[in-house]
C-alpha cells in the first residue's frame, strides 16, 4: 500500500526532528496534502496508529490540510481549477495543461514536548 510507505517516512522524519530537539514526545503533526495527491487521510491515520506504536510519537494527533488543485493552460495561459470538464481548459478546450498546485505532500510542522 502506497500510504503505508508514506506514513513510515512521515514517522521517520518526525522522529529525526524530535531527536534533534531532544524531545521526549511528539504530540501533533501537521501534514499538507494536495487535492491531486493520491493519498487518503483515513489510510494515513490508520497506518500511523500502527507504525507509531511504541515510539515517542505514539498517540500523536495528525492534522491534514488540503490544497486545492490549480491548473495552467499552456496554450492560452488561463489558470483555473479542474471542474466539470475535468482537466480540459474551460477557456480554449485545450488539454495541453500543467499542474500548478495540488500534487504536494509534505509535513508542515510538528509539535513536541521536551
Ligand atoms: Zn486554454
Amino acid at each position: 500500500m502506497h500510504e503505508l510507505s508514506v506514513t513510515e517516512s512521515i514517522l521517520e522524519i518526525s522522529l529525526r526532528h524530535a531527536n534533534q530537539a531532544n524531545a521526549k514526545r511528539i504530540t501533533n503533526l501537521y501534514l499538507v496534502i494536495g487535492q491531486l495527491a493520491s493519498i487518503v487521510d483515513d489510510s494515513v491515520q490508520f497506518y500511523w496508529d500502527i507504525v507509531s506504536k511504541g515510539t515517542i510519537a505514539d498517540g500523536a494527533t495528525l492534522h491534514f490540510r488540503r490544497i486545492p488543485a490549480t491548473l495552467l493552460c499552456i496554450d492560452c495561459n488561463n489558470q483555473y481549477k479542474p471542474g466539470e470538464d475535468g482537466f480540459t481548459c474551460p477557456n480554449c478546450r485545450s488539454d495541453h495543461i500543467k499542474v500548478v498546485s495540488g500534487e504536494e505532500f509534505y509535513m508542515e510542522a510538528i509539535d513536541v514536548e521536551p
